[in-house]
Order: structure tokens, then sequence, then C-alpha cells
């Protein structure tokens, strides 16, 4: 009896732990996407692109090619436009046992100035290192399609839980997700990498699909590709939050190098460094930081680096005293002053301009009375040329005829 008892258990056991094995082999990974915005809620609007539209084509089309991997099942928290609130997504990303949620997001700025993508990543444990680590390969996969990246960020809220709810919620329910802002809607650097084609949304989709399959190892038997080894940044998990970077940048300094008076080029050389983050835009005044220029992508060799100087050429107006100062901006949008250079006005080189137009006056009629007066001097040559030929035929016949006349005189003596 005991010895069939001890038969049926490891019988028993056996068939558990290879029923467990094949089962974990087959365990497919189980992906989220998130359309952000739906319904009511239209999220970001420009140029009579609404964002929920935009959000809902990239997801179908990453959805599409997520699924040309092998052992993945996805699944978009909504197919079709109706009203979701942020908790019931994160809700259903739990009941599907999600390995990641993918949030997916087009950008506006306030004052319309801001451009490039950004990720946000929950700000805390291991949810940061698996926010973090897929950011990295997806802000690659950004920047190779042209983008300029804005940097992997976290952000939180007066109670220091994640400021968006999608990353708030997903992090309560132990869901690994990130959000991806693709790009700013209402700025020309952005407007060419989704205005206009279809084809450029599916692009984007494409992209954050390549990004979710290198993060989460994926293969495809069908695409000849295997992730399954991808490299993921090393990260320590830590107890307390990323923190975001909330004071300015601690440097920015300019000095000018030259001033070019006949154009009104003036070259600057710019210093600026955050120590906490990095520098991300530029912009200068002309006027002490009155009116400001566009923001302009300040030179950085990595997203979350920044070139410590920079040398830019900019052309100012002339007759006009010039205080001449720049912005430099955080990778959080925080900016910092700089000093401000006097430049007294530079006289617009007028009379140079005068001399040389004049100049041109002078030589334009001639060039266009040249070619008349030569057609005249060869009309007249011409005149001249017929009354000498009709004189030397004149003198011809007078010789001629006394020619003749001295013959016959000749002659007629001789009779
Ligand atoms: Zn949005």
């Amino acid at each position: 009896m005991g010895k069939r008892v001890l038969f049926f258990f490891l019988t028993f056991c056996f068939v558990f732990l290879i029923s467990g094995k094949v089962y974990a082999g087959r365990q497919p990974v189980i992906v989220v996407i998130d359309p952000g915005h739906s319904g009511e809620n239209l999220g970001a609007q420009c140029d009579g692109y609404v964002e929920k539209d935009l959000n809902m084509a990239v997801a179908r089309a990453m959805k599409e090619e997520l699924e040309k991997y092998d052992n993945v099942v996805v699944y978009l928290t909504h197919e079709t436009d109706v009203d979701m609130t942020i908790k019931n997504r994160a809700l259903f990303a739990k009941e599907k046992n999600a390995d990641f949620l993918f949030c997916l997001h087009f950008n506006s700025s306030v004052n319309h100035n801001l451009f490039g993508a950004e990720v946000w990543v929950p700000a805390y444990g291991d949810l940061y290192v698996a926010g973090r680590q897929f950011a990295e390969i997806e802000m690659a996969q950004l920047t190779d399609m042209g983008l300029y990246s804005r940097g992997i960020k976290t952000r939180l809220n007066d109670d220091d839980e994640d400021y968006y709810g999608i990353l708030r919620y997903c992090s309560e329910l132990n869901v690994p997700s990130a959000l991806i802002e693709h790009c700013h809607l209402d700025h020309d650097n952005d407007r060419g990498f989704y205005q206009d084609s279809e084809e450029k949304l599916k692009a984007f989709g494409r992209a954050d699909a390549e990004a979710a399959a290198k993060y989460l190892g994926l293969s495809s038997t069908e695409k000849g590709i295997d992730y399954s080894d991808y490299p993921r940044l090393e990260l320590e998990s830590k107890s307390e939050a990323v923190r975001p970077d909330k004071t300015e940048p601690d440097e920015c300094s300019i000095e000018v190098v030259s001033i070019d008076e006949e154009t009104g080029e003036v070259t600057v050389k710019m210093k600026a460094a955050d120590y906490d983050s990095y520098i991300l835009y530029y912009n200068y005044s002309f006027d002490g930081g009155n009116t400001y220029s566009e923001l302009s992508g300040w030179p950085r060799p990595e997203w979350n680096s920044s070139e410590p100087e920079f040398t830019f050429t900019v052309t100012v107006p002339f007759d006009k005293d010039i205080e001449l100062r720049t912005n430099a901006y955080n990778g959080f949008d925080v900016w910092k002053e700089s000093n401000i250079i006097n430049i007294p006005a530079i006289p617009e080189p007028q009379e140079e301009i005068k001399e040389e137009e004049s100049a041109y006056e002078e030589i334009d009629p001639e060039m266009i009375c040249e070619p008349v007066s030569d057609n005249k001097m060869n009309q007249e040559e011409k005149v001249q040329l017929i009354i000498l030929i009709l004189l030397i035929s004149l003198i011809m016949t007078i010789i001629l005829f006394a020619m003749v006349k001295m013959i016959f005189r000749l002659k007629s003596s001789s009779k």
C-alpha cells in the first residue's frame, strides 16, 4: 500500500513538473497598448489633427507589427472611440496579466515653443528600472527617425506619486509601464513627422513595436529576427524616487567672439550646464530679454548629456543698440538667463551700397547703348564705303573717258 502511494505521488510530481515546464515554455508575453485619450477626451489638437485619432492609428500599427513576433498576445485598452477612464486602462492591463503597458501620446506645449519626443516612466523601484530600460530602446528608435530627444523622465505630484495617472495606476497594480510622447503637434520641427500621410503614423507604430520587441526579447519567425539576447541598460532598483530636476541650470553665460559690421553677424560663445540633468534648448534676445528667438536644440552627444559650450552666429538689426542675452533650458524646461552684453548700434553700411548702386547706374546705360552705337557705326561705315566706291567709280570713269579721248586725238593727229 505504501509503495503504491509513493508511486502515485512520484508520478504526480513528474507530470506536474513536466506540464509546468511545458506551460512555462509556451507562456506568451502579454502586451497591452493604450492609445491615449478617446471619446470626449480629444487630447491635443493642431491644424485639424486630433490627438486621440493619431494615437489610435499608431497603436493599431504597433499591434499589427508586434503580432508578427512569436509567442506574444497584444491587446489595445480600447478598440473603438469610447470614453475610458485612465484607471480602467490600468485595470484592463492587470486583468490581462500584462507584462508591460505602452501608453501612446502626441504632445503640444502651452507656448507652442517646445519640440521633440520624450518618454515618461514611473519614478519608483523595479517599475522605474523596467520603464527606463524600455525607454532607452524606444528613444533610440525615435532619434533614429530624426526626432529631437527631450529625454526620459519622471514626474511627481504633490503627494510624491507618479504625476501621470496611467503610470501611477499601473504602478499601484504592479504593471510595468511607460508613456511615449512621440512628438509635438504644434511645432514646425515636428509637423513633418505626422502630417499629410497615414504612413508616417504607421512608421511610429512600427518603431514602437520594434522597441517593445527588443525590450521584451521577442523573436519573429516571419521576420527572421531574434531579439532574445537584446541587451538592456543595467540599472539598480532604488527604494527612493528618481526625481525630476526642478532647479534651473547651474551655468549660463555668453561672450561675444566677433562682430561683422558689414553683415551684422555676431558670433556668440555660450556656456551652459545643468549638473542635475542636461541642457536641452537655448534661445537669444536682442532687447535685453523682452522678446526672444524661437528655441533651438542645444548640442548633446547623448540624450542625457550636453556639450559644456556652443558657438553660434546671430544676425542683429542695424542702427539699434543691442542688449544681447540668452537662455539655457534644461531637460525639464526650466531655464536660466545669461549675462547681458551691450553692443553699440552697428550703422547700416549705406554709403558703400549707394556707391555701388551709382556705379551700376553709370555702367548700365553704357551697357545698353554700346550695342546700339555699334550698329550705328556699322551703318555709317557702310554709307562711307558706298560713297567711297561711288567716288572711285566716278574717278575711274573720268580717267577712262580721258584715256579714250587721248587715244582718239592721237589717231586723228597721226592721220
Ligand atoms: Zn496626450
